[in-house]
């Protein structure tokens, strides 16, 4: 062991707290929160020291330096508004589904004081959180009765929980995917309580397959069917469809609950494999599963669809009161199913988006490359690919046009236009830095250019 170095004359916690180097970050983060950096600090050096690692002590200076860039890399991953020129409509790390203006004004509006949210003013008694949503989505699907929840994971957990805990599930072995973010069909219906009966083969499961596990296992009580989000098997692949599983169902006995992922209430272009939330209801299931902020648009959030009698079962189960969906989210999907039930669903942005028409996108792109003609930068409108991302089948893809920014190092443009004044996330395609202009909303484009110019200068 080497002996402690006399550590008289080491930074005092106070004067480096006030150090002039810190007086930004101070500002933005306070001194209390600031102090547990600035001890954090020391400690580190104090160990150094001790360690004899370094032939003299660090300064004040040296600290300040030291807590300035913890504090900044803490105050980076506050959540910050970004520009999405990557094309993909519905990008989980940017938040998925934009919001639009009636669905931001609707939070304004009540977000700032007091809400109805469980009272009903026509008669003053006790009404239920979400009922207008939730009638919404009922009326916009075809199903009898909807619940809302806080995302779609939980609507899936709550369906389990309420109809098979202590029982087991059917599930395809094909349809025992990880979504991502964690969610694992298998992890979570263990986490519900139910058993994982698995079904059929990875490619290939047949109807006959359900029925034969139910020789074999006591207990079943419904049937798990999962869309496979951002999978997708080609070739020799088959597995039964909704109607089968349901006439099956129905002759067991059997719930049948379908993930459908993300929830499609009207057509959307590169979404022409992804089923309707109405045909799923319309081919009997019991529950329906998906996101609200996936391509219907909204918020966060989760919603279950389909029998009165299913719906009631989950929503008086005690996991619903844990997994509820919170006053600002469900403000803001009652302003986005406003536009659906007006028959109005342009007005939702990512809607807006995948349908927008390739001219409008193409104008756009030439728009931008003739503004950012001074800079001298090589550019090029050229075709590229959107997709719809958020759990959509994957490998479909949108036609969309971009603007290429060439030049010899993309990667470090790239990194240079995430950190602009208004952050941009692009791609790389074909060596160079594209921004899609199907994902750059609208009202975005003189952010975006100012971006890029800051990006480009050296
Ligand atoms: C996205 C997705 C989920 C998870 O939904 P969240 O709203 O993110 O909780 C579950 N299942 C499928 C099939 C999905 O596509």
């Amino acid at each position: 062991m080497t002996e402690p170095r006399n550590l008289t004359g080491f930074p005092r916690t106070d004067r480096v707290l006030a150090h002039p180097r810190l007086d930004d970050v101070r500002e933005r983060l306070g001194s209390a929160a600031l102090l547990g950096l600035v001890r954090a600090a020391l400690d580190g050096a104090r160990a150094r020291a001790r360690a004899n690692e370094l032939s003299a002590i660090e300064g004040e200076a040296e600290v300040a330096e030291q807590v300035r860039e913890a504090a900044l890399s803490w105050l980076a991953r506050r959540t910050s508004r970004v520009i999405n020129a990557t094309g993909v409509v519905l990008h989980t790390n940017l938040g998925r589904a934009p919001l639009g203006e009636a669905a931001m004004a609707a939070l304004a509006r009540e977000g700032a004081g007091y809400v109805s949210l469980e009272v009903d003013l026509a008669t003053g008694e006790r009404g239920g959180r979400g009922s207008f949503a939730e009638r919404a989505l009922a009326t916009l699907s075809g199903a009898e009765a909807a619940l809302v929840v806080n995302n779609n994971a939980a609507a899936v957990l709550l369906a389990l929980a309420a109809f098979a805990a202590g029982k087991s599930v059917l599930v395809s072995r094909g349809e025992l995917v990880e979504i991502g973010g964690g969610f694992r069909v298998p992890e979570v219906l263990a986490r519900s309580g139910a058993r994982l009966v698995e079904v059929g083969t990875t490619n290939r499961t047949r109807v006959e397959d359900y029925a034969q596990a139910l020789e074999s296992h006591e207990g079943v009580a419904a049937i798990l069917r999962v869309h496979p989000g951002n999978f997708r098997q080609i070739g020799f692949v088959s597995r039964p469809s909704l109607p089968e599983l349901v006439a099956l169902g129905r002759a067991r006995g059997l719930a049948v609950l379908e993930d459908l992922g993300g929830g499609a209430l009207v057509d959307i272009p590169g979404l022409s494999g992804d089923p309707l939330v109405a045909e799923s209801v319309a081919a009997g299931a019991d529950l329906v599963a998906f996101s609200t902020d996936k391509i219907l648009g909204g918020p966060q959030g989760g919603a279950l669809v389909g029998t009165a009698r299913a719906v009631a079962l989950v929503r008086k189960d005690p996991l619903a009161r844990a997994l509820r969906l919170g006053r600002l989210p469900l403000v803001a999907l009652e302003a986005t199913l406003d536009a659906y039930l007006r028959g109005d669903p342009g007005a939702v942005p990512a809607v807006a988006m995948a349908r927008c028409s390739l001219e409008e996108l193409r104008a756009r792109a030439t728009g931008w490359a003739a503004a950012l003609e001074d800079t001298g930068a090589k550019l090029r409108v050229i075709d590229v690919a959107s997709v719809t991302g958020g759990g959509t089948y994957a490998g479909l893809e949108i036609p969309s046009v971009g603007l290429a920014i060439l030049g010899a190092h993309p990667d470090a443009l790239l990194a240079r236009l995430r950190q602009a004044p208004h952050p941009v996330l692009a791609r790389i395609g074909g060596g160079a830095v594209v921004c899609d202009a199907r994902t750059v909303l609208p009202g975005e484009d003189a952010a975006l250019l100012a971006s890029v110019r800051w990006a480009l200068r050296d």
